[in-house]
């Protein structure tokens, strides 16, 4: 489903059984951005669906909030020029040169290259493993930039954050919306989720300086400012 959450901010539902992430989409008076790429190209055409039904133009620019493939892979079929920070298009780099195949997946996921837990969602989200393309995106900035896209300037910012070290936040401060993508999450390592309590001090102290109503996570439903720190600070 495709929801407004502000004047100009949209976003769409995570979807659990190929792990989805929840997806945005920012309307400025000159240009859009979309947030997060999504997982495939399935992915990608449903959200371009949910924009012509809404009336939305398709985006001009893509940024997505950290290298995750659930979060990244959709950037190879959008025409959109896509913005991610440098330890994001590091990582899609490597990923770039990955082959795919049954046996080839079964080895990332033996050595680690890809969480046990991501497994599973692949096969469903890429019944032909072969299909998936990786792409780094086509600008790349160090810790934060603003992109206006038209009496809407959008800050996107490289964050310290438990869940990975190229985790981008991008907040919107005239429509009082900020996405987190997957920043406030633990660290996924095989099938574990590990918590680091020193970078979520960080991190919560980050969004405390925000001013925001509203907080679009990766894969859970979007929070109030009070319910998302509160339940931030359970966590430590
Ligand atoms: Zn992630």
């Amino acid at each position: 489903m495709f929801h407004k959450i502000s004047e100009n901010v949209y976003y769409t539902d995570h979807e659990e059984a190929t792990d989805r992430p929840a997806m945005g989409y920012i309307k400025g008076d000159k240009y859009s951005l979309m947030v997060e790429s999504g997982n495939s190209k399935a992915n990608v055409n449903l959200f371009l669906k949910h924009l012509k039904e809404n009336g939305l133009k398709e985006p001009d620019f893509v940024a997505i909030s950290h290298s995750h493939w659930d979060h990244s892979y959709g950037l190879s079929y959008l025409n959109a020029v896509s913005i991610a920070c440098d330890k994001t298009n590091a990582l899609l780099r490597e990923m770039a040169e990955w082959k795919w195949s049954e046996n080839m997946l079964t080895e990332y996921v033996a050595e680690d290259k890809i969480p046990l837990f991501c497994e599973p969602h692949i096969r469903l989200e890429y019944p032909d493993l072969s299909e998936i393309k990786v792409k780094p995106a086509d600008i790349e900035f160090k810790s934060e930039m603003t992109i206006d896209l038209g009496n809407q300037p959008c800050i996107l910012k490289n964050v310290v954050s438990p869940h990975i070290d190229d985790c981008v936040i991008v907040y919107i401060p005239n429509e009082k919306v900020v996405f987190l993508g997957d920043s406030i999450y633990e660290e996924l390592v095989r099938d574990q989720w590990i918590g680091h309590s020193d970078k979520l001090s960080q991190l919560i102290a980050e969004l405390e300086k925000l001013d925001f109503t509203i907080a679009v996570e990766g894969h859970f439903a979007p929070k109030t400012k009070d319910e998302l720190l509160v339940s931030l600070r359970e966590k430590l």
